[in-house]
């Protein structure tokens, strides 16, 4: 496997509009100074510990997105450093980012995750829920977009329906929050479609890095 090859081949094949998170969850350290040494600089990953085992012994400026479901209790451990929020789904958690953001006299980036799929078993908010949490204007947080994952299926139509509703929500919010611009959504097997219904982040892994 070629991971400086396969940037550059996603890289290739996407607008420079559209910002490349490589998800390194599972991998090793060299993995992710190999991606660095190409020109990545925004990593993903979706455990807590991970994160911060990983930020700790990597290049400072690389920007750490946190992309998987968030637990309020572990917000303290990334708070000083993280760069991004993917998967905002409670008011409860938006709170304790706000306050742990505050004690380091920063301010915290974060998407709202919007419940797109088919299956229950993803977490996120409906867009009444992502409006009220929008309407809150926490001083240390800035909500700067939307993420949503489409349901693990073959079936393009659908992915492509849920794309669409999800580029739909982002439309509406912005309408309202002028200042939102970061539309999260597409993965390995799915990124063509997502920046074909708008997307403008999408997150790679396995195309990147190999299967986990
Ligand atoms: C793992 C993960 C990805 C990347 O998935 P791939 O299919 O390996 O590209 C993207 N987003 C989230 C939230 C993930 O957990």
């Amino acid at each position: 496997m070629n991971i400086k090859a396969n940037i550059s081949n996603i890289l290739n094949d996407i607008d420079e509009k559209v910002q490349l998170v490589a998800v390194s969850k599972t991998k090793p350290t060299d993995y992710i100074l190999e991606a660095y040494q190409a020109g990545q600089r925004i990593f993903g990953e979706n455990k807590v510990q991970d994160l911060v085992e990983k930020s700790a012994v990597l290049p400072d400026d690389i920007r750490w997105h946190m992309i998987g479901h968030l637990q309020s209790n572990k917000v303290k451990y990334i708070a000083p450093f993280v760069s991004l929020i993917h998967a905002v789904d409670s008011k409860k958690l938006l709170i304790e980012i706000n306050k742990r953001a505050k004690q380091h006299d920063r301010v915290i980036h974060c998407l709202l995750q919007i419940h797109i799929a088919q299956e229950s078993s993803k977490f996120g908010l409906n867009e009444d829920e992502a409006i009220e949490l929008l309407e809150m204007n926490l001083a240390n947080v800035s909500i700067d977009g939307i993420m949503g994952m489409a349901t693990f299926t073959d079936d393009k139509q659908q992915i492509r329906s849920e794309f669409k509703s999800l580029k739909n929500t982002f439309e509406k919010a912005k309408n309202k929050f002028h200042k939102l611009s970061i539309l999260s959504m597409g993965m390995s097997g799915d990124y063509d479609i997502a920046i074909e219904e708008g997307s403008n982040m999408i997150r790679i892994g396995s195309s990147i890095f190999g299967s986990r």
